[in-house]
């Protein structure tokens, strides 16, 4: 998508500080970080919010979830815990409109998810 700024990262429009990537799914971190550790991991091709997923895509989204898993233990903070957050829409407070996962921790994160 021409106006997305995660597809211009995928693309290398825009520099990203590169986490892991193959030929599906991109990880990077987040340029505003909430957290020590604040990484987003998109799927590379377009897809807008988790509204827009398609059955066809439940591999790509299980695939997804193993690259979280995997961030987590390679960079050493899968033990002592972490939190995964997919805004979505207006009220979800979605600021970029390509589907993305934050993993943030680094910290002991609020009690309360809102
Ligand atoms: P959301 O509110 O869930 O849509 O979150 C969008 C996230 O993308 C925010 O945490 C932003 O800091 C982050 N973000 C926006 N532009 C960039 C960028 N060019 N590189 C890295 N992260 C970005
Ligand atoms: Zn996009």
């Amino acid at each position: 998508m021409e106006d997305c700024v995660f597809c211009k990262i995928v693309d290398g429009k825009i520099p990203s500080n590169k986490v892991f990537e193959n030929d599906e799914i991109l990880a990077f971190k987040d340029i505003n970080p909430a957290a020590p550790i604040h990484i987003l991991v998109i799927p590379k091709k377009h897809i807008k919010s988790i509204n827009e997923i398609e059955n066809k895509d439940e591999d790509l989204i299980g695939k997804i979830f193993a690259v979280i898993r995997d961030i987590a233990k390679e960079q050493g903070f899968a033990d002592e815990g972490y939190r995964v957050i997919s805004n979505c829409g207006i009220n979800g407070g979605q600021e970029v409109p390509h589907l993305h996962f934050h993993i943030i921790g680094g910290k002991k994160l609020g009690d309360k998810i809102v």
